[in-house]
């Protein structure tokens, strides 16, 4: 018999069990004129967020009324201790859902002492580039696939010997033998809501205790600000429960689907009538980069994807390009309404769950509406190479 998971609480933090009711007498304590304003960036892993708060003395209406601030690079892996001062310049501000109005969120940009921004940041290219594709007006969508994990690094609610049983009835699933953990996603969907991150949708995947949620559409660089903070959302909502949602593109081996981030993509043209045109020329020149791509679509240049785009459990293999309608064993996908309709966009299946939605979106928007193949190198000197 299969056997069934069970409660393992001593997978759960120390933390998540501390007096809720005690907490919740000093967050209802009036704050006064003055807002706290959390900082929020990604570290020298390329994958870690950080965070740190301070006062300011008024609300800030605009992202232009938060200054500047910096940090200590030596310990985020981002700088020498010698000369450690990073700068954090804010780029979008959200509402904090956790301590709640008036307070914000504010995610940022890292430059280094010299001002030219940090190994990891690589929004300041991806902005580039969307500001040259601008009258595209292109749009993206990224599902964001992740897995919930014990503080002991064991699947959330996997028994702790043994298996749960194979996939088949968790994808979507309800009910307390196929849906593990969804607290945390229904807390994490409100959480964006509430912070203004642009959140499609959510549902629970094919391996027991993972899920997926979805951004989007978000117009160029928009993606990645609002996935980075919807993914800051998750590890904040997840270490209230006492639990971590990894981004490993395949934390089981074996017979466990892997998790990734489809990237949705279409411009104006694509979804206008005939836009299945356009669509089959951005795929075109998709073919022709596959191996580009694959270096940008996880933070190890192919060495994460290595373990997840094997052919089977509903990808393709990293060595091939392939496309079609409908079609969720090949790199890019159609959706069978926009082959229909021959209008809308397709989707990148490709990009690791732990990618860098940045550098993702900003090699898609390159390659399908910059690149040219006969283009001279002096003009491809002005764009921001991959
Ligand atoms: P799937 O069928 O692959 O599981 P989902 O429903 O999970 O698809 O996700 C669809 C994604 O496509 C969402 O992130 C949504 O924002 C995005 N999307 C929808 N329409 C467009 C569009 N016209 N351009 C870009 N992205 C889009
Ligand atoms: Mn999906
Ligand atoms: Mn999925
Ligand atoms: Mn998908």
């Amino acid at each position: 018999m299969a056997s069934l998971p069970q409660a393992n609480m001593a997978s759960v933090s120390l933390s998540s069990r501390l007096n809720k009711a005690v907490r919740q007498q000093y967050m209802s304590l009036p704050q006064g004129e003055r807002v706290q304003v959390t900082y929020i960036w990604i570290d020298g892993s390329g994958e870690g967020l950080r965070n740190k708060t301070r006062t300011l003395d008024v609300e800030p209406q605009t992202i232009d009324d938060i200054p500047e601030w910096n940090f200590d690079g030596s310990s985020t892996y981002q700088a020498e201790g010698s000369n450690s001062d990073m700068y954090l310049v804010p780029v979008r501000m959200f509402r904090d859902p956790f301590t709640q109005d008036p307070n914000k969120l504010v995610l940022c940009e890292v430059l280094k002492y010299n001002r030219l921004p940090a190994e990891t940041n690589h929004r300041m290219n991806c902005n580039k580039v969307m500001e040259q594709v601008k009258e595209h007006i292109i749009w993206f969508g990224i599902e964001q696939e992740y897995t919930l994990l014990g503080i002991d690094g064991h699947p959330y609610s996997w028994p702790t010997n043994g298996f749960p049983a194979p996939q088949g009835p968790y994808y979507c699933g309800v009910g307390a033998d196929k849906a593990f953990g969804r607290d945390i996603v229904e807390c994490h969907y409100k959480a964006c809501l509430y912070a203004g991150v642009n959140i499609y949708g959510s549902n629970a995947e094919v391996m027991p205790s993972q899920w997926e949620y979805q951004v989007g559409p978000c117009e160029g660089i928009e993606m990645g600000d609002h996935l980075w903070v919807s993914r800051f959302l998750l590890h904040r909502v997840c270490e209230d429960f006492g639990v971590v949602a990894t981004l490993d593109p395949k934390p089981m081996t074996g017979n466990w689907n892997g998790a990734g981030c489809h990237t949705n993509v279409s411009t104006k043209q694509m979804r206008e009538e005939g836009g299945l045109e356009f669509i089959e020329q951005a795929i075109e020149k998709l073919s022709k980069r596959h191996k580009e791509h694959i270096q940008v679509y996880d933070p190890r240049g192919g060495k994460d994807n290595m373990r997840r785009l094997s052919g089977h459990h509903e990808t393709s293999s990293i060595h091939d390009f392939s496309a079609g309608v409908a079609n969720r064993g090949a790199s890019i996908r159609i959706p069978r309404p926009v082959g229909q309709e021959k209008k809308g966009y397709f989707e990148d299946r490709r990009p690791s769950a732990n990618c860098d939605p940045y550098a993702v979106t900003k090699a898609i928007a390159y390659t399908c509406l910059l690149h040219s193949e006969d283009m001279e190198e002096s003009e491809e000197e002005n764009i921001p190479a991959m």
